[in-house]
């Protein structure tokens, strides 16, 4: 018998829902902790999910929505059979994604009053409020405000910005990365850009306490702040030595591994050197031998642009631009860069590309007024951070061949 084009929709349809609903079921046996049952247990409609999962492509498609006075921070889509529609709310995290009992707590009351009950707190570009009730969107965003909290963290605008867990669980901590972003969180000038979206692409800042970045600063923030040290790091002769007795680290391995043969080993004195001037702050040989070697005592502030994982001309490492005494230094320096950026920009840009583009040098050297003057006598934009330490020889040709032709291509210098 013939059947009609519908009717075979429907069949389809039918069929993938039932293969989805049976590999749900296969999802909650076993010992383990089921997604599938927590998400039983909410709102959300797992038929979309189980279609997706038997089809084997999302079952969603984008959507619009709108919310007054607020034009970022929401994410709407709607489902391809027209039956459902999700509006999710962007929050921003805590700095150090640290949440108290009691904000959880709230945050939770919300989601189950305005939302299916879901909450995701993990990843680095703030939390998510899963499927708001469209309705009350309005009323939402006024509640979460009250809890402390802000919807936002899309668009073309200022992103959460990340930290890492810095001093307070960290030892090398050497700036306190929590209380620098929630200062550029509440910077005036970034503060009233939040919820507006009017520049040519998003703005990421990322506060990383230690040379080893946790907050993955260095590649993905258009403005990277990068704890460190002014000098050689501190050494315990004695403590190093008793480590290497007690065949916990081997001397020699640090010197050679020290990405700038900054290491020297005495043999006569039985002590290691550390030339300040060589030092290029990798912390390998503080994380190995750590308490034996720590960070020298002066601390500092890296601040480096122009980083971005995807952007116009490919991924790139943000570069130093200055060493500063305080975090709160390069407010004037992120907006005036900012303006540039702006004027000389396509939608779609980030800030790397851009300087990229126009020339490091030349742009960082235009604004080197809105640093302050004391940068340790190093000349702005010669900064002695080598944060492609990492690279061995040959990617470090093949990545600057590969910048020297982009160069060419595009005209910068
Ligand atoms: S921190 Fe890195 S560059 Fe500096 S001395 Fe130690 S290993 Fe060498």
């Amino acid at each position: 018998m013939k059947i009609s084009e519908g009717e075979f929709k429907e069949r389809e349809n039918d069929d993938v829902l039932s293969k989805g609903l049976e590999l749900l079921e296969y999802y909650e046996k076993g010992p383990w902790p089921s997604h599938v049952t927590e998400i039983r247990k909410t709102k959300y409609p797992i038929e979309v999910y189980a279609s997706g999962l038997g089809k084997g492509e999302s079952q969603w498609y984008g959507g619009s929505a709108k919310i007054r006075y607020v034009y970022v921070g929401f994410i709407s889509r709607r489902s391809k059979d027209g039956k459902q529609t999700e509006l999710h709310f962007r929050v921003f995290h805590p700095s150090g994604q640290f949440y108290t009992t009691e904000a959880l707590g709230k945050l939770l009351d919300f989601a189950d009053k305005y939302g299916l009950g879901l909450i995701e707190t993990t990843g680095q570009t703030g939390g998510m409020i899963i499927s708001m009730d469209a309705d009350l969107a309005d009323e939402a965003v006024d509640v979460l405000r009250s809890i402390g909290t802000d919807i936002g963290d899309t668009g073309d605008t200022f992103r959460d910005f990340a930290s890492c867990v810095g001093p307070a669980l960290c030892e090398y901590a050497m700036y306190d990365s929590l209380a620098a972003r929630d200062y550029y969180l509440a910077y005036p000038p970034i503060y009233e850009n939040l919820s507006n979206q009017q520049f040519p692409f998003k703005v990421k800042l990322k506060f990383s306490a230690c040379p080893m970045d946790c907050a993955r600063a260095a590649h993905r923030a258009d403005f990277a702040f990068i704890g460190m040290w002014d000098g050689a790091p501190d050494v315990d002769q004695d403590l190093l030595r008793k480590k290497e007795e007690e065949g916990e680290l081997k001397i020699h391995h640090l010197v050679e591994e020290c990405p700038s043969g900054a290491i020297t080993w005495d043999e006569e004195r039985k002590k290691i050197e550390i030339s300040a001037g060589k030092c290029q702050k990798s912390m390998n040989c503080i994380r190995r031998a750590f308490p034996a070697i720590k960070p020298g005592k002066d601390r500092k502030v890296a601040l480096l642009a122009g980083g971005n994982i995807k952007g116009r001309f490919g991924p790139k490492m943000a570069k130093p631009v200055a060493i500063l005494d305080d975090y709160r230094q390069a407010g004037d320096f992120i907006m005036k860069i900012i303006e540039i950026w702006e004027e000389k920009s396509p939608h779609k840009e980030r800030i790397g590309d851009m300087l990229f583009k126009e020339g490091f040098g030349k742009v960082i050297d235009g604004v080197k007024d809105t640093l302050p003057t004391n940068l340790q006598g190093i000349p702005v934009g010669q900064t002695r951070i080598i944060n492609s330490a990492v690279l061995n020889d040959a990617e470090r040709r093949m990545y600057s061949e590969w910048a020297r032709r982009i160069t060419d291509e595009y005209g910068g210098d």
